[in-house]
Parts: C-alpha cells; structure tokens; sequence
C-alpha cells in the first residue's frame, strides 16, 4: 500500500486529469469478473486501489504514469475490466488507471486501398468498433474475445488469449496475428516503444505487467456473410466428430464450433426449444458460402440444423458467439452458480479420440464443452467437464486425474501468470519488465520473478500450463 502522502502528493501532480479518491468508486474500478470463479469470489473481494485515474489522452496518461513513477505508486492498468481471473485487481493498493477514453481507429491501411493489411487502434477501443468501422470496407478483425461488445482492444491483448476467428486462424500468440504493439514505459520519463515481431508476444497476456499498451496493430481478413447455426447431435460423440471435420475442412469458412454436451444445452433458455432433451448441441458460425459444406458434414454425423440466422439477427436477443467460449459458463453459472471447468487443453494428436475418451471417462464428474481452436499450427480445443466445486483440493485432485488422462491444464483460478501457466514467462519477459517496468510498479503480484505471498500458495494447482514450439 502507499502511503497518504504519497497519494497525496501524487493528486497534486495529476492538477486537472480525471482522478477521485471516492470508496465506491474504487471497489467498483477495483473488480474485474474473478467472481466466476469460486476460488476468487471471496479470495480478492475487498482488495481495492487507493486512487482512480481516467487520463482522457496518451499525453495525460503519460503524465499520470510519469507521477505514479515518481511517487512510486502501484499501477494496475483497466480497460472494460472483463477479465475472469483477476487480473484486473490491485492486489497491492496504488492506482487503478482506467484506459478506456483513450479510443478511436488511428490507422487503417486498407481504406480506399485494393489489399488492406492491418488495422490500428488506441488501446481503449472497443473491439466490436473496430469491426463496426473496417466491415464497410470489407474487412475485419481476424478474432475476438466472446466479450467483443464490451472489452478494449489492449485489455484483449493484455488480459486475453483467442476466441471467436480462432477455430480458423489460432491463437492471439501464434505468429502473425498480432502485428506491432506500441508499448509506456513506467518511468520517471514514460518513454513509447514499438514492438514488432516476436516481442509483441512478451507483452500478450502479461496481465500489464511488462509495459502500458497504448495501440495496437493487427492483422483483418475479408468480412463474409457470416450466418450462426444451432446444431443438435443425438450422440455427443457425432457432435465430436462433425467438430473436428469441420475444422479440419480447410475450404469451409468458419468462425467458432462450440460443442456442448447433454444437458448443457438444456442450460441455455434459448436454445432449450431447439436442441431436443437428452442430445448434445454445436454453436457455429459460418460463411454463407460454406453452408451447404455444414449441412453435408452435419447430414453425414447424423445431426440436424435447429436454427440458423445472418450474424445477430437471431431469436435469442445477442449475438451467437455471446453464448460460447467464457459466456458459456456464465450462463451456466445463472442455473447453478456452483459450476466451474477448467482451461484443459487436448492434445492435437489423436483429438477426436482424446476428446471422446475424456466425455466418456470423466461422465460421472460432468457434461462437457469445448471450444475448438488451432494453437501453434494444429487443430485443438479446449475445455473440460461442467462441474460443482467444493473445494481446492476437489479442483487439485480433478486437474491431476485431467493432467493423467493426456490434458493440458492452465489455471484459470489465479492472477498470478506464474501459477496460471497459460503465458510462459521466462527471462526475456523479465528483462522487459527491469526495462519497461524498473521500479515493479505494474501489476504488482502478478508477474514478479518471485511471488510467494497468500495469493499464489492459496490458488495454486499442480497444473502442467500450456507451451508453445513455434512462438515461442
Ligand atoms: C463472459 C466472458 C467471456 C470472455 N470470453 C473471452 C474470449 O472469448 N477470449 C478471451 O481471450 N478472453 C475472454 N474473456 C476474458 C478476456 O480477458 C476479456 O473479455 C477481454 O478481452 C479483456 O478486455 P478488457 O478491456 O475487459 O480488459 P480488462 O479486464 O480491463 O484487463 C485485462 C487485463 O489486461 C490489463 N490491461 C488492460 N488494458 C491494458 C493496457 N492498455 N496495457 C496493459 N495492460 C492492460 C489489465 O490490467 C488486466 O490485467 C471473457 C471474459 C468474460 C467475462
């Protein structure tokens, strides 16, 4: 924790830049969505920043990093504070300096051009506005968070990892789809510096511990017609397949294949009508031009096209994709609050067998979803069984039994990047984070070299974490 004075005279150096002191105001600037979590509910709740800072412009930001420098106050940095695992939480008091005034497409290299290539934004955008701005010209992000709506395009990239588009093109990490970040130093004298290449990987997913992203640059692809679909399969297995197929189906365009296994679909009000009691359900999204594609590789796995709209138009009020990767469990959380899963990643080799194997061997602990996606240059998906947490050690003992039966598991039930596993965090990140970060100011407990305190022994899971050949 700081201490008054410094806070104190850490107000007079901000002078007219948007700050307040206000208690609600912190509790509620101080929170992020870890409440999904069990393990975090109680866990983080009361741990709030001293000071609230809304710098409207990158030059009041830096002025506002400049003093939080000076005085030597914690930085914790917010966008649309969306994340699930607490990374949006000061866990040692500071400033909370919330990013989100800071929007707007800066640079837009396919305007008026025949071959666009990247799209440029402030960290603040909102990533369904960057798409909202580029599809009139034909293009548009090649992924996004589930969360598109809400979340800022920094927050995404500092806080998240795939989503919708990564069933098609990977992961955020792998090569080539994050093209440059342009990255505050916390100094005394904020320096901005580019980042290309394999270094934007050493800020992704670094929870704003190693620098304050202050634009981003990515790669779009065409904007097709996109149409979603509510698939039913009789067999969980024929869901499975038809998953894999499709994704392996290198000529049909598709966005997300969410597979839910029975009686997860029964969890969803919406589709409940749709998908008949007792069979298992794929969310998907497709190009117009694929569908017919769909409907033979749903024909030959015995399934049936419940429903199907253009992009937003259907029946159940949001967007399809509001209802797969970390909105799934939030709808079923409002059934039961008890459910959780884990962040298992399947093995790319043998996948259809893997995944069926776990459904079948682990039936008795819960239904399960996944998110298909290509990671490091292969097909995989993640997920795992629904289940009722109890306890941690209930969680340690699934995540073993899960790990033993060919899984990857990262833990999502952490802030600390460390104890989650899903980032490596190795010298290099480090170095970024002396240059970057010298006074270890950003982020404080997430992704220092040694972080022993309550935090990281009381979360922590015998979890493998993921790694990575090709961008590493
Ligand atoms: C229902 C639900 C569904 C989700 N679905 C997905 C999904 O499909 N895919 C996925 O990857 N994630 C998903 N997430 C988690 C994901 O991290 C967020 O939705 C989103 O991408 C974060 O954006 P945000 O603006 O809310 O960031 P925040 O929550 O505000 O911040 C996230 C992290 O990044 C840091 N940060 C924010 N801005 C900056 C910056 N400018 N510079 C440095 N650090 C910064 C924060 O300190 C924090 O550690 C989901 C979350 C929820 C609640």
């Amino acid at each position: 924790m700081s201490t008054t004075e410094s806070i104190d005279r850490l107000r007079t150096d901000l002078g007219a830049i948007d700050h307040s002191t206000d208690a609600r105001k912190l509790r509620s600037k101080s929170r992020d969505r870890f409440a999904q979590s069990p393990v975090l509910r109680d866990l983080l709740r009361g741990r709030n920043a001293e000071i609230f800072i809304a710098p409207q412009t990158k030059d009041e930001l830096r002025i506002a990093v400049a003093a939080c420098a000076r005085h030597r106050i914690p930085i914790t940095v917010r966008g649309a504070g969306s994340g699930q695992f607490g990374q949006g939480v000061p866990l040692s008091g500071g400033a909370v300096i919330d990013v989100t005034a800071l929007t707007g497409v800066i640079g837009w290299a396919g305007a008026g051009k025949a071959v666009p290539r990247t799209v440029r934004a402030l960290t603040g955008t909102v990533v369904a506005d960057i798409d909202a701005e580029i599809r009139p010209s034909g293009w548009e992000l090649r992924m996004h968070p589930s969360t598109a709506q809400q979340a800022t395009i920094g927050g995404y990239i500092a806080g998240g990892h795939a989503g919708i588009g990564s069933c098609q093109w990977g992961i955020l990490r792998d090569t080539g789809n994050i093209t440059a970040l342009e990255v505050m130093t916390v100094e005394e004298q904020p320096r901005l510096i580019e980042l290309r290449g394999r270094d934007v990987n050493t800020v992704h997913h670094a929870y704003g511990a190693n620098g304050i992203i202050t634009e981003v640059e990515l790669p779009v692809t065409p904007a097709w017609e996109w149409h979603e679909l509510v698939i039913s399969f009789p067999e969980f297995e024929q869901a499975a397949r038809f998953s894999v197929d499709i994704c392996n189906s290198d000529g049909v365009l598709k966005k997300v294949v969410s597979p839910h296994a029975h009686p997860l679909p029964q969890y969803f009000p919406d589709f409940a009508g749709m998908v008949p009691d007792g069979q298992a359900m794929v969310l998907l999204m497709a190009a117009v031009q694929s569908v017919p594609n769909v409907e033979d590789l749903v024909h030959a796995n015995g399934g049936q096209i419940r429903y199907r709209c253009l992009e937003g138009k259907g029946t159940y009020g949001a967007p399809l994709y509001e209802f797969t990767w970390g909105h799934s469990m939030m709808h079923y959380q409002r059934l039961n609050k008890k459910l959780i899963g884990l962040l298992a990643l399947y093995p790319q080799q043998d996948l259809y067998e893997a995944i069926v194997r776990i459904h079948r061997d682990f039936a008795d602990l819960g239904p399960v979803h996944l998110e298909m996606k290509r990671i490091d240059g292969d097909l995989s998906c993640q997920g795992s069984p629904v289940f009722e947490f109890e306890s941690q050690e209930q969680l340690a003992d699934i995540t073993e039994k899960l790990q033993r039966a060919g899984l990857f598991i990262a833990n999502t039930h952490t802030p600390v990047l460390g104890a989650s596993g899903m980032k490596p965090w190795g010298p290099k990140e480090a170095a970024f984070k002396r240059e970057f970060d010298p006074y270890g100011l950003l982020a404080q407990g997430k992704a220092d070299d040694v972080v022993t305190d309550d935090i990281t022994t009381s979360t922590a899971l015998p979890n493998s974490g993921w790694s990575y050949r090709l961008s590493n």
